[in-house]
């Protein structure tokens, strides 16, 4: 529904920013772009609702070129999210959210109604709705930003970095809501970010730029840790890093076998192994909830902790099974 065509960006000063950007954006997903600091993901974003236009190629939205749109109609289906909510100072939360059915011509008593519902949506308590930006957490602007974004209800979601300010915990509960928003919603979003880890736990899709705005890599997140498509993605996606979390289990009972440090060389120690995916870097805690059957820790997939997938790999190598469990996915995800 978003398509990049030979997407090039030089600013007047010669620099590139992006570089032949050859994507499609699936309707009703959230696609991901990450890469380091500089890398074109800003100027991708913002080419989408005109804010900077391209020098080459086109971009178009449900088949239609961006630029043969007249800018304000194609913002009013496109919200957009940044990274310091932008909110304005003077306006209560509830006016902040309203801003856009106001413009839009709503009555104010329905853009206030509009604007109420929006905060139970995302999360905000009613109390919320009096006051000013200044008097919320930098997580909550971030809802009341998302919030804005979406009150015209807007088919096109665009966020640039929403979450980098906030604090690592309020930041998971953002994007655990996002999903959550994203499952009953159904928009179709475009996050940036320079994370790694937000990338894969957000995106149905991740496109991997490098500086020089070139597409490295564009697949989805299990794609990209299992096969990465050279070194910068390797190094970037971070291939110890993904697989610092996966462990083996045998099949009866499942009992926890050797939960540590896996690599992909390693032979399978089990016919009937599982294998369990998880970002231990983020749950350090250990990767099972306590799960325990006689004394013997057990894996009952509703203890794994939230980001882990099990997967049946029978035999075979590790690399394998895990094209395997890719390709159909028959594990457990929680
Ligand atoms: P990112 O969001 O990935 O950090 P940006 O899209 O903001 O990257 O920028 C990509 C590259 O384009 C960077 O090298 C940046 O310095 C450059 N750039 C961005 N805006 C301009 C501009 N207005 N003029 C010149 N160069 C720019
Ligand atoms: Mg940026």
């Amino acid at each position: 529904m978003i398509e990049f065509r030979g997407v090039t960006k030089r600013f007047p000063d010669g620099t590139v920013a992006v570089d032949s950007l050859d994507l499609a954006v699936d309707a009703g997903k959230i696609t991901v772009f990450v890469g380091p600091s500089g890398c074109g993901k800003t100027t991708s974003l913002r080419m989408i609702n005109r804010m900077i236009e391209p020098t080459g190629g086109t971009i178009t939205v449900d088949g239609r070129d961006v630029t043969a749109v007249d800018a304000a109609e194609l913002r009013r289906g496109i919200g957009y999210v940044i990274q310091q909510a932008g909110l304005f100072p003077h306006r209560t939360i509830l006016d902040n959210i309203a801003t856009v059915p106001l413009l839009l011509g709503w009555s104010k008593a329905k853009a206030r109604a509009r604007a109420a519902e929006l905060m139970e949506l995302v999360g905000l308590d009613r109390e919320m709705a009096k006051r000013y930006p200044a008097q919320l957490s930098g997580g909550q602007q971030q809802r009341v930003g998302v919030a804005r974004a979406l009150a015209a209800d807007p088919p096109i979601l665009l966020m640039d970095e929403p979450f980098s300010a906030v604090d690592p915990v309020v930041r998971e509960s953002l994007q655990d809501e996002l999903l959550r928003l994203q499952s009953e919603l159904g928009k179709t979003i475009v996050f940036v970010t320079h994370d790694i880890d937000e990338a894969i736990k957000l995106g149905d899709k991740v496109a991997v730029l490098r500086v020089g705005g070139v597409l490295a890599q564009y697949d989805e997140p299990g794609q990209l840790l299992a096969r990465p498509v050279d070194d910068f993605v390797d190094n970037f996606v971070g291939r110890d890093r993904g697989y610092r979390g996966l462990g083996f289990l045998s099949s009866d009972a499942i009992p926890i076998g050797e939960l540590a440090t896996v690599a992909l060389g390693d032979p399978v120690p089990d016919e009937d192994a599982w294998v369990l995916v998880v970002d231990s870097e983020r749950h350090p805690q250990g990767w099972l909830n306590g799960a325990e059957r006689n004394g013997t820790p057990t894996v009952d997939p509703a203890h794994l902790v939230p980001g882990g997938s099990l997967y049946d790999i029978g035999s075979g190598s590790l690399r394998s099974a895990l094209d395997a469990s890719l390709s159909s996915p028959s594990g457990v995800g929680v």
